[in-house]
């Protein structure tokens, strides 16, 4: 069995963010490059944005 990943692109970085196929909206994932966490906003095209957690102080 063939395991298809998606990769969309980090918001944050750039970098490409692999996906699995049958990700689901909402769901969390984390970007091996930059560790920014991501939500998964569409599936089709596969769109990610920050996750809403940015409270958290990164900056300083
Ligand atoms: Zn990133």
């Amino acid at each position: 069995m063939t395991i298809v990943v998606m990769t969309a692109s980090c918001p944050e970085c750039a970098a490409a963010v692999k996906l699995a196929q049958d990700v689901e909206k909402g769901e969390i994932v984390q970007c091996a490059e930059c560790g920014a966490e991501l939500e998964v906003f569409e599936t089709s095209p596969v769109e990610l944005r920050l996750a809403p957690e940015e409270e958290e102080d990164w900056g300083e």
